[in-house]
């Protein structure tokens, strides 16, 4: 019975789509049966298998049996073992609850032919998550590594315990997943440290590497794994979907044990935190809110008043880090708003450069 897993962050940018592709290429060459929803408008999971909008006529949706709609419409990609459910545009799933009732059933009479149903979502937190969340039973929570990494993390984490507390009490978190890792960035590393901190069993231990090839890979219509096997890209994949497939086989391990061993259920319940459904346990779910957003809240003050780790680097390794905002990309300055939620007093950070080295930094405010 294929597993329903969605790949949702608030955010764009942080690696959804890329993971959804390369780890379903993963598990398909693991020999699992994988079938990829692409619900995003934007096509990306549909384009990074080498397939455009324009390939498909619409089933004008609304008129017909999803059961049938979905099965009908699903086609084998390049990838072993690995089939993809496009974007098509008019596809408004989850405009309607009866449409996402009938989702549900038509994703349920697919989970006998494979064995993992993949979700790629859109990035801001609309209605639609919310439906796909519902009709999940995990969902994998890409964090980049970067510095506004965990910004909205939050308030995610808050609608994921309400999708679980209201609309499906099944949907459990099958893990954070560190992407765009860079080990030569301090910042990277910090990140990594406190996202590992912060929410501990939940985050995978494999860490994915920010590689050149799993950018290239889309442009040619192919995962990274079909791109170049050997890449560090595709073995970060490959070691995700293992680690995915360990856990699962624990899971379902932890399941037989919890019958048998019911009475010691207290310790059994702490150990395992990161590998359970969280729904059974509130004040353990309100601990890890309480403690993350106090946590990174100091920690993105210290952060927001030292940005030495950006001396000497490189405009490429900036940009990386810190994104594009306000920058030129030739001039020797770059500047960037650092609090965004103060409307009338603005902090911004000033990066000065000399040879594409970072020289020296300087925080501004303006404003009342
Ligand atoms: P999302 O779906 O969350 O909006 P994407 O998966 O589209 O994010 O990734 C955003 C950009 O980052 C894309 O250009 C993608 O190629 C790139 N990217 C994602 N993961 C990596 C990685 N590990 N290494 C290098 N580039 C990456
Ligand atoms: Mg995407």
């Amino acid at each position: 019975m294929g597993k329903i897993i969605s790949i949702c962050n608030q955010k764009g940018g942080v690696g959804k789509t890329t993971t959804c592709v390369n780890l379903s290429a993963a598990l398909g060459v693991l020999e699992k049966k994988v079938l990829v929803i692409d619900t995003d408008p934007q096509a990306n999971a549909s384009v990074s298998f080498g397939f455009g909008v324009e390939n498909f006529d619409n089933p004008a949706l609304q008129f017909m049996d999803f059961t049938s709609v979905i099965r009908n419409n699903i086609i084998t990609t390049n990838s072993p073992n690995v089939d993809l459910f496009p974007f098509y545009e008019d596809l408004n799933f989850f405009e309607k609850a009866s449409v996402s009732s009938k989702f549900k059933k038509a994703l349920n009479s697919n989970k006998k032919s494979y064995d993992f149903i993949l979700i790629d979502c859109v990035p801001f937190f609309k209605a639609k998550n919310l439906e796909i969340l519902a009709v999940s039973d995990a969902v994998i929570i890409p964090v980049q590594c970067d510095y506004y990494a965990l910004e909205g993390l939050h308030k995610f984490l808050k609608t994921v315990r309400f999708v679980q507390k209201k609309l499906n009490s099944n949907l459990h978190i099958e893990g954070f997943l560190l992407t765009m890792y860079d080990k030569r960035v301090n910042l990277s590393n910090k990140v990594a440290d406190y996202v590992r901190n912060c929410f501990q069993d939940l985050v995978f231990s494999t860490i994915i590497d920010r590689n050149a090839k799993i950018t290239q890979a889309p442009s040619l219509g192919k995962s990274v794994i079909e791109y170049d096997a050997t890449c560090i890209g595709s073995k970060c994949y490959l070691n995700l979907a293992i680690e995915i497939l360990a856990n699962n086989d624990v899971i379902d391990e932890e399941k037989e044990l919890r019958v048998i061993e019911q009475e010691q259920e207290t310790v059994f319940n702490s150990k395992k935190l990161g590998r359970t459904p969280l729904s059974g346990d509130d004040s353990l779910y309100e601990r890890i809110l309480n403690n993350f957003s106090c946590e990174y809240e100091e920690e993105q003050k210290s952060f927001l008043n030292n940005f030495d780790d950006l001396i000497n680097l490189k405009k490429s390794s900036v940009e990386k880090i810190m994104g594009t905002s306000y920058k030129e990309l030739l001039g020797s300055t770059w500047i960037y708003k650092v609090n965004k939620e103060k409307v009338f007093k603005k902090k911004y950070l000033y990066v000065y450069f000399e040879n594409d080295a970072v020289t020296h930094y300087a925080m501004k405010w303006f404003g009342s």
